[in-house]
């Protein structure tokens, strides 16, 4: 039976380092956060992230502008933000409104104050292996790993799902360890050979938000696995791999939820401590 990989555990341990750092360096960190609409999902991603910021010292300011906000208001208001001083770091709310494009706002966002990591410049130092600032939700994949000393050098890691947000970049992170890592997405599943990478996985890590898509019974014996999909059915939360199944076959296991969530969010207040420290 799997040893359950929980996040809560190795967050504490990171929450309690950038508390240490906050307070020895005498910083003031500042982070913005922009809503736009009254979007359920968003407003539940803000409380969490006050309330882990009060808890760590940092200044969350909330700004929400309204649901007919236009794509150029956001961009102007990213940018007065920008040129504010005090302020350490940007994050843009998700969902947005239909009429607004994330991959087009990213960008306005200055780079050293970007915590999310999603600007061009910041996803670009990732293929350099120079990167400060790494997207929360795969650098809370690679704090997972390096909890259990997983050594990555020459292992068969197979990333399911390849969004800008998770995929593609831990695909990056993973390469940096020399890990063989292969990437598989929709294309995957359609031409039907999702099950066959699946079973060669030492390190499988799925990240798409569908429930049941990987089946316990391809879990490679003795592998790690990564669930990051979050799925809501019948009122309950679950991930994308067959949790009962899988469990029986793997050596860790992350549950869902409280394996990779809870590490996600601490991620954010370590890029915006790294950007504090920086600017
Ligand atoms: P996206 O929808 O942006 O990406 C999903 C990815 O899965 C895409 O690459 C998509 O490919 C691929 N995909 C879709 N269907 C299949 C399939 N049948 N077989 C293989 N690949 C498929 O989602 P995100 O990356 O933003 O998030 C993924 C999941 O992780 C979601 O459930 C989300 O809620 C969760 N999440 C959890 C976080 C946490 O902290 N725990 C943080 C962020 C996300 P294509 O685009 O080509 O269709």
């Amino acid at each position: 039976m799997a040893k359950l990989l929980e996040g809560k555990p190795i967050a504490e341990k990171i929450k309690e380092a950038i508390k240490r750092e906050i307070s020895e360096r005498a910083l003031k960190p500042v982070l913005a956060s922009i809503q736009v609409g009254e979007n359920p999902g968003a407003a539940a991603y803000v409380k969490s992230q006050l309330k882990l910021a009060e808890s760590l010292g940092i200044d969350y300011q909330l700004h929400k502008l309204g649901q007919d906000t236009t794509e150029n208001t956001l961009i102007d208001f990213i940018r007065k933000l920008n040129t504010e001083k005090t302020v350490n770091g940007i994050i843009v709310q998700m969902p947005l409104p239909p009429n607004i494009e994330y991959k087009k706002i990213s960008q306005f966002i200055l780079p050293e104050k970007d915590v999310e990591g999603m600007h061009p410049v910041n996803i670009g130092k990732i293929v350099f292996g120079t990167a400060k600032i790494v997207p929360c939700t795969a650098q809370a994949v690679m704090e997972l790993l390096a909890s259990i000393n997983l050594d990555l050098y020459g292992k068969e890691v197979v990333v399911v799902g390849h969004s800008e947000i998770v995929g593609k970049p831990l695909s990056l992170l993973l390469l940096e360890k020399f890990a063989t890592v292969t990437v598989c997405h929709i294309g995957t599943s359609k031409a039907g050979k999702l099950d066959s990478h699946v079973k060669k996985a030492e390190v499988l890590i799925v990240a798409v938000g569908k429930a049941g898509l990987i089946k316990g019974e391809w879990i490679k014996e003795g592998s790690v696995v990564i669930d990051v999909g979050i799925n809501r059915i019948e009122g309950k939360i679950v991930g994308d791999v067959e949790f009962e199944a899988a469990e029986k076959k793997a050596e860790y296991i992350t549950p869902v939820p409280g394996g990779v969530g809870p590490l996600t969010v601490t991620m954010l207040m370590r890029n915006l401590a790294e950007a504090a420290k920086s600017q």
